[in-house]
């Protein structure tokens, strides 16, 4: 198989290859010990810490608060709720010995927390003026994983749930669609990922929910990602922990609880939506060095250059600018030049000793058509400040661009299954989940989402002809 420069399979060649062989070489994650469990390294570690700031920062600015739950869950917590026991069993860790002797009661490491959660809220709410209670947690979670692969399914995984409690369905439905619209806001605008916010059907709800709601993504090889997900959970969780409180009428109720989560796996949606054939592109918000110095000089010249490099990485620094200048004596600029590439910086600045007596550097973009570029050293925190905005932006465009040039409104099978084959179908469906699963097994695709913004139009079935069900088309495609 061919291989770019840096040792990485052309992802035009091979996607998955690509992918598999990027995540370790760009020193983002590597496989751990236990099959199916995953080591985050620095790079990978910082970008993840941007994110969750992100994230984090719009949770609290919603009046959510974090706490913490712990890891054990007593197995008969599990039971209580049917639906979200069967969904889950397959995934389960359980620890049957502790403390040298068998448990009286195994207890399962967490899939997730509404159970262990749910038990708590019961204790604390008990009239109307609890309500809502806005939680969040920042935890690992372990789902035993068949088919891992880093980031995108690992056995143990890193993510934000929230929980809350609301009185009435309605204030639930509010928070479980204000959780998804922060989703997106964070995807498009911190991710440079475009995503469709859309409702599952209902063979593809979280177990236990009501209702599930998702942000989808494309990947550059048309595929799905579900980056973060968002539940409705009527009174199920309410009634199974006995979550209740008094109404101002005096009368017992049952709360109305949500969920949602965003994980490590959203880093594999970031790598695959912007990632090419050089190795990682990084949108400046997550980038963990938005621009690398890379100093170039022979013996006497070097310690000039570093210098230099130094004093221009202090003052991008004080600028708010996340810079990371190469001082590595042993490898040659072309190594640099390639290893940062790969690696995904959004920006190199090249600072050699003609640049130094010129008062200017070279600058060279991950990603377009600029080319390089020669800047006055004494401007470079402003020209960076924007050229990264630039480039935040550009990287939007192309990712939305992308998917809409690989999304395709489809009446017929036969280019149902072209459309699903190299990214998106949009397609009637009658709604029977065994007609759902007729198509996953001839084609791989599954209905990733019924879009919130999609026209009102009935039709019959792609592949039945039977009449359409939810008044709109549906997303169909192949998913990660
Ligand atoms: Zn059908």
């Amino acid at each position: 198989m061919a291989r770019s420069d840096h040792g990485v399979t052309p992802q035009s060649e091979d996607f998955s290859a690509w992918y598999n062989e990027l995540v370790p070489k760009a020193q983002l994650a590597d496989r751990g010990p236990v099959r199916g469990t995953m080591v985050i390294r620095p790079y990978g570690y910082r970008l993840w810490e941007l994110l969750q700031a992100e994230i984090d920062r719009r949770i609290k600015d919603t009046g959510h608060q974090n706490a913490y739950f712990p890891l054990l869950i007593p197995e008969s917590f599990l039971r209580r709720e049917a639906e979200h026991v069967e969904g889950f069993a397959p995934e389960l860790a359980v620890v049957t010995h502790a403390g040298g002797k068998e448990l009286e009661e195994p207890l399962i490491i967490r899939p997730t927390s509404e159970t262990v959660i749910g038990e708590m809220m019961a204790k604390w709410i008990s009239s109307h003026r609890d309500l809502p209670l806005l939680l969040n947690q920042w935890a690992n979670m372990v789902r035993w994983e068949l088919r891992p692969r880093l980031f995108l399914r690992t056995t143990e995984f890193l993510w934000q749930e929230g929980h809350t409690a609301h009185a009435d369905e309605a204030d639930a439905m509010r928070e479980t669609m204000l959780a998804l619209e922060l989703y997106a806001e964070v995807a498009r605008d911190v991710a440079a990922m475009p995503v469709v916010l859309g409702e599952k059907t209902p063979g593809e709800r979280f177990a236990g929910a009501q209702r599930t709601f998702t942000i989808e993504g494309m990947m550059r090889d048309g595929r799905a990602l579900q980056a973060g997900t968002s539940h409705f959970m009527g009174t199920n969780f309410a009634k199974a922990f006995g979550i209740q409180y008094t109404a101002e009428s005096g009368q017992l109720e049952l709360c109305h609880t949500t969920s949602w989560g965003m994980s490590t796996r959203m880093i594999g949606g970031i790598i695959m939506t912007h990632g090419d054939d050089q190795g990682l592109v990084l949108p400046p918000r997550l980038a963990p060095y938005q621009v690398v110095i890379v100093p170039i000089g022979r013996d006497e010249q070097w310690d000039a250059v570093v210098a230099a490099a130094r004093d221009l990485a202090a003052r991008l620094a004080a600028a708010g600018i996340r810079v990371h200048t190469d001082e590595r004596e042993q490898l040659s600029p072309g190594f640099k030049f390639n290893d940062w590439e790969l690696r995904g910086a959004p920006v190199r600045l090249e600072l050699g000793p003609r640049d130094l007596a010129a008062g200017t550097a070279v600058m060279v973009r991950r990603l377009g058509d600029a080319g390089k570029e020669q800047i006055a050293l004494a401007d470079a925190p402003g020209i960076l400040a924007g050229v990264l905005e630039e480039f935040q932006e550009f990287l939007r465009r192309r990712a939305t661009e992308f998917r809409d040039s690989h999304t395709q409104v489809v009446d017929d099978w036969d280019s149902f299954t072209r459309a699903v084959s190299g990214g998106w179908a949009l397609a009637f469906h009658c709604g029977q989940p065994s007609c759902e699963d007729d198509i996953k097994a001839q084609t791989a695709a599954t209905p990733r989402c019924i879009p919130l913004d999609g026209p009102p139009e009935t039709g019959i079935c792609i592949y039945c002809d039977a009449p359409s069900a939810y008044g709109k088309r549906l997303i169909f495609g192949r998913a990660y």
